[in-house]
């Protein structure tokens, strides 16, 4: 039976995994991952009352896979809105005070965080018409070249701390924000294709929000990769850390030894691992393409989980939380109120936070010790949220090299990987690292490999027969 691996059980692989199991009859799939359990980034935990996430919160409906998927999966009962007022609730620590960030066009141009210059620049984006096709720059710079330094320091930095952990002057607009690339490109203006993306939605789906819902599972996020290991198959899955890959070509095989020293053969192989691992994997296949993949940076993260007593929180936790641009220079990069974003992610009585440390601004905060950290954390919420006493709750997440940087020309790069990858008909990557880091990107694109992957094998199987 011909044999496919796919090396890396997170989200992208697992989806893979299941996508090829439905497309391919009589082929035998293997996940080779290097922990013991499955997941990667996704994972959830309950302990004392509390139901935790290590890694990511949620995921919108705007792209609709993840959701699709679920649904596919049987987990349509299991699936939790997040509390809608809260989602749009969203703050920005700004001069040390909490200051609530506009979630509509007219709140821009009426809220007192924005200074009449930029809500005049916000007015004006429409008439800065520019269909051409511009090349790449950092989000920092596309910002501040349509609504000025004030938005691109206030708005559009803690925008990048809070999806890449990254630094707005590094990102590049048209890989880590590709919907507003399309947007300039196809209308001239952001404002004009937020309006058309906004009568789209409501044609699409009456009284939806155009910037969509946040969902998670009652359970949290682990509902959805342990659904997916579930239907791929347990025995399939297995404890294996990939080290090396090399191409036989007598027998027309891939080669994979893992670092006990083991080694399996495939027809098909797919490294779905981040990409530090994929590049060390493929170094002696194709030293150039390892090159390119190990090219993209990633940057670490620090989570810290804590449940306080609700009379300890003296602030209203009406809301999602707040985000720090890094203008403020403040040691963390913001805190999410889990228990004010999902329903029953804390016992009566208390409340459940998480604050993010590290990422670009503070890469050293990720190799403290735990006390070290979260005593950084605690000074921070004193001042920003003035909470004073400790949490009764804690845990300390630590994720090296946790999020892929798309740098400036970051597409140029896949497009070069993507070059170099047909020279090894079989071998293919996918994961986070090339073409959106979102649980939905990371669907939506093994999805599409798992198309690509299963006509190349139709077609190359017919070859063989
Ligand atoms: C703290 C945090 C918060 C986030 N928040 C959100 C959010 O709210 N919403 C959202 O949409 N996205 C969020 N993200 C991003 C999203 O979670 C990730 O981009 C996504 O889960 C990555 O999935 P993946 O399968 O591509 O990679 P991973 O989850 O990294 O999976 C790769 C797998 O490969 C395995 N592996 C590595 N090396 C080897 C090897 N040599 N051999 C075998 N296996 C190997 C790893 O153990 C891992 O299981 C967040 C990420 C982080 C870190």
């Amino acid at each position: 039976m011909p044999r496919v691996a796919i090396i890396g059980g997170g989200i992208s692989g697992l989806t893979l995994a299941f996508r090829l199991k439905q497309y391919l009859a009589d082929v035998d799939i293997q996940i080779l991952e290097s922990e013991k359990s499955v997941g990667g980034k996704i994972a959830s935990f309950r302990d004392q009352g509390f139901i935790y996430e290590s890694g990511p919160n949620g995921f919108l409906d705007s792209n609709p896979s993840t959701l699709n998927l679920s649904k596919e999966l049987g987990l349509s009962e299991q699936l939790a809105p997040a509390n809608d007022a809260a989602a749009k609730k969203r703050f920005l620590l700004l001069g040390g005070k909490l200051r609530m960030l506009p979630s509509s066009l007219l709140g821009l141009l009426t809220t007192d965080v924005l200074s009449w210059r930029a809500k005049l620049s916000i007015a004006f984006e429409r008439f800065q018409s520019n269909k051409q096709n511009l090349p790449d720059e950092s989000i920092y710079a596309f910002a501040q070249r349509r609504v000025g330094t004030e938005i691109a320091d206030k708005l559009v930095d803690p925008f990048v701390t809070g999806i890449f952990a990254g630094d707005a002057k590094l990102v590049s607009y048209q890989a880590g924000f590709p919907r507003l690339a399309a947007m300039e490109k196809n209308y001239g203006s952001i404002s004009k294709g937020l309006k058309a993306a906004r009568k789209a939605k409501q044609i699409s789906n009456p009284g939806g929000r155009s910037s969509g819902q946040l969902w998670s599972f009652n359970q949290g996020l682990g509902t959805l990769t342990d659904a997916l290991a579930e239907k791929c198959g347990k025995s399939n899955i297995r404890e294996f850390k990939a080290s090396n890959l090399i191409h036989d070509k007598e027998t027309n095989k891939w080669i994979i030894k893992g670092s006990n020293g083991e080694s399996e053969s495939f027809d098909i192989a797919i490294l779905s691992c981040p990409a530090f691992s994929q590049a060390a994997i493929l170094k002696n296949h194709d030293e150039m393409l390892a090159d390119k993949i190990a090219s993209i940076p990633y940057n670490s993260l620090a989570v810290v989980v804590m449940g306080y007593r609700s009379g300890d929180v003296p602030i209203p936790l009406e809301g999602f939380g707040y985000l720090t641009p890094s203008s403020e220079n403040r040691a963390i990069l913001g805190v999410q109120w889990c228990s004010s974003i999902y329903r029953g992610r804390a016992p009566a009585g208390t409340v459940l936070l998480r604050a993010m440390c590290g990422g670009s601004s503070r890469p050293e905060m990720v190799d403290l010790d735990d006390d070290s950290i979260a005593k950084i954390v605690y000074r921070e919420l004193q001042a920003s949220m003035q909470i004073q006493a400790p949490p009764f709750f804690l845990k300390v997440i630590r994720w090296k090299n946790a999020i892929p940087q798309y740098m400036v020309n970051h597409l140029e790069k896949v497009r070069e990987i993507e070059n170099l990858l047909t020279n090894h008909p079989g071998l293919y990557v996918t994961g986070n690292a090339y073409k959106g880091i979102s649980i939905n990107d990371c669907v939506e694109n093994a999805e599409t490999l798992a198309v690509q992957i299963s006509r190349w094998w139709s077609r190359a199987r017919e070859t063989i027969s």
